[in-house]
């Protein structure tokens, strides 16, 4: 997943981050909200961490012309004023949920979780691909009862197919589901990730096929051909 933290105060932006990427999500940060808005009409973010209160153009503004645009992105608003007219006109504005600071960080990952699990096709937070059972919420992947051992990355590249499961996925998906804008990784190292992970689901009969120019497509093994 690629989320979006727009937070001013580095203290507070540091560790929503460094929870998000323990959590193997990629991570971009944006302080201000001229960048957070370039950001958002350039990529196609899971999900959005917006402070009300910065510096320039206010969170307010950014929530709005997100939503001007068409973009369904699930927002989670933070703010230090617990008024109740900023939590209507943030809610009129199209925000998904709130986070009056200060906050504790379990919570704040509750709530990330649960609108990341709002946006997928499985309410239950797990996708089922044959055998194996992919469990959004706890980043872990099953083979029946036992667990496939992935690295962040791998999980990440698995979590993208099979939200598309059936469908094709292109490399530069991949690419952009899996990095932030401090990432050192490029179009090889998604095909290593895609082989490892490939390897790792064989004996669960899950296979990752290779459309050539096209990208990756994950299904049951032998189905389609
Ligand atoms: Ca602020």
């Amino acid at each position: 997943m690629r989320l979006l933290i727009v937070e001013d105060d580095p203290v507070i932006a540091d560790a929503l981050i460094r929870a998000l990427r323990a959590h193997g999500h990629a991570v971009d940060h944006a302080a201000d909200g001229a960048t957070a808005d370039r950001a958002l009409g350039q990529y196609p973010y899971d999900l959005v961490v917006l402070d009300l209160g910065l510096p320039g153009l206010d969170g307010m503004d950014v929530l709005r012309r997100v939503r001007t645009r068409g973009s369904h992105v699930p927002v989670l608003v933070l703010t230090a004023r617990d008024a109740l007219e900023d939590r209507v006109s943030g809610l009129d504005a199209g925000a998904d949920d709130y986070l009056v600071k200060p906050f504790d960080l379990p919570e704040f990952e509750a709530r990330v979780r649960a609108l990341l699990r709002r946006r997928d096709a499985s309410p239950t937070g797990r996708i089922e691909i044959g055998a194996v059972i992919v469990d959004l919420d706890g980043r872990r992947a099953y083979h029946g009862a036992q667990r496939i051992e992935l690295s962040a990355r791998e999980f990440g590249v698995l979590e993208t197919l099979a939200r598309r499961a059936g469908r094709v996925v292109s490399k530069e998906q991949l690419l952009e589901s899996l990095t932030g804008w401090d990432d050192d990784v490029g179009l090889n190292a998604i095909e290593v990730y895609v082989h490892r992970l490939r390897k790792k689901l064989e004996p669960a009969g899950v296979d990752i096929r290779t459309l050539r120019g096209l990208g990756y497509l994950i299904d049951k093994a032998g189905v389609g051909g």
